[in-house]
């Protein structure tokens, strides 16, 4: 709809403004290259030393080149052959509710059973409710660190409620999406990477698509200890065997010049600066605390439910967000809905200007 109706699109999360020049020399240079042919299937292989220096350099965690670090084609795929290759017939997954929508189709691809729980009314996860819903079926719990849509990220103290649960349950794997791992703001993420009671028995999921601003190159990876990689792998080998060469070769030529260290001061500023343009509007604006997206309540603006309302936001007032209906199981309406605020300052002040009218 962003499309047909020429709205200014913060619905589907991706950025808008130029990619970094260094990163496009190298694509232009590459080419030249012999980087043409298929990589090994676990990656290009300067690409997995270097995404064995990023763990090391920003979690302390030394992880195998060859056994445990598997470039995927984006998270999507990483997420995707994680739950075929684990998660069989009748088997339950825990997925928090709300929550992004790649985790649902493929437990029931698998013919085993997604079991939502609701997170707290401030997006925190209730670890009560999630230790209940543990059974002697449940094979994984899926988390997502800083969350989309909520912005919302987890602490030591979550963690800690999430060692004990799986120390009660040792068959239970931990799915841990982190592609947004670089984007947080006032309090540091916290991965599984650092905590090794939880690593030994997890899938960390990165994705380079949102660390360095290219989700249409669809380059990721996992991150799992060897015995749950050789089974990943066995589904990978079949679904896609390797990823683009010529992306792998550039991500890891642009490893050597680039620091993750200044994304989150990025997009921090992305996010202040569209709260306080909104700040003049109706919208009450939710925390973000990570992630590029902001959530804002339209409750004191209409009555409408959230879809019917995004649907109107595009034609009437040419601006297209997410229904937050959309990540929850049941499709509960508590009138929200989700902006992206990865784009260029100009947009978002013409995003703003018109939603300031509303
Ligand atoms: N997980 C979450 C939480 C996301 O928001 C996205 C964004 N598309 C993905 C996974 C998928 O990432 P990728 O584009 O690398 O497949
Ligand atoms: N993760 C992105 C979002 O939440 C979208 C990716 C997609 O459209 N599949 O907007």
């Amino acid at each position: 709809m962003a499309t047909e109706y020429n709205a200014i699109n913060l619905s589907q999360g991706f950025p808008n403004f130029p990619v970094d020049e260094k990163l496009t020399d190298i694509v232009a240079e590459l080419a030249k290259e012999d980087v043409h042919q298929y990589t090994p299937m676990a990656g290009y292989p300067p690409l997995l030393t270097k995404i064995a220096a990023l763990v090391n350099d920003s979690y302390q965690r030394t992880a195998q080149t060859e056994t445990e670090i598997l470039v995927t084609t984006g998270a999507t795929q990483g997420i995707f052959t994680s739950i075929q290759a684990l998660v069989e017939n009748e088997d339950e997954v825990i997925i928090l509710d709300p929550c992004y929508d790649s985790y649902e189709a493929p437990v029931l691809l698998c013919n085993a059973k997604p079991v939502r729980v609701s997170l707290n009314d401030d997006y925190t996860p209730n670890w009560k409710t999630i230790e209940a819903a543990c059974t002697s079926k449940t094979k994984m719990i899926i988390i997502n660190n800083p969350h989309n849509p909520t912005g919302k990220i987890l602490t030591k103290t979550d963690f800690e409620a999430l060692e004990k649960i799986l120390e009660k349950f040792p068959k239970i794997i931990l799915l841990s999406d982190e592609v947004y791992e670089y984007i947080t703001f006032e309090q540091k993420h916290i991965s599984v990477h650092t905590r090794k009671l939880l690593r030994n028995r997890a899938i960390v999921v990165s994705s380079f698509g949102k660390t360095f601003h290219i989700t249409g190159w669809k380059v990721g990876y996992l991150v799992a200890p060897e015995h749950l990689m050789k089974e990943i792998k066995k589904v990978h080998q079949f679904l896609v065997f390797s990823v683009n060469s010529v992306a792998q070769a550039a991500i890891s030529n642009y490893l050597d010049i680039v620091s993750v260290d200044e994304i989150g001061d990025f997009y921090q500023e992305k996010r202040d600066y569209f709260r306080q343009l909104l700040s003049k509007s109706r919208f009450k604006l939710l925390p973000c605390e990570g992630t590029y997206f902001q959530v804002v309540s339209y409750a004191a603006i209409s009555n409408e439910n959230d879809v019917d309302f995004c649907k109107r936001l595009i034609t009437e007032h040419g601006v297209a967000a997410i229904p937050i209906s959309n990540f929850y199981e049941n499709g509960k309406d508590l009138h929200l809905i989700r902006f992206c605020f990865a784009k260029d300052n100009a947009t978002l002040e013409e995003a703003a200007r018109r939603l300031c009218k509303i």
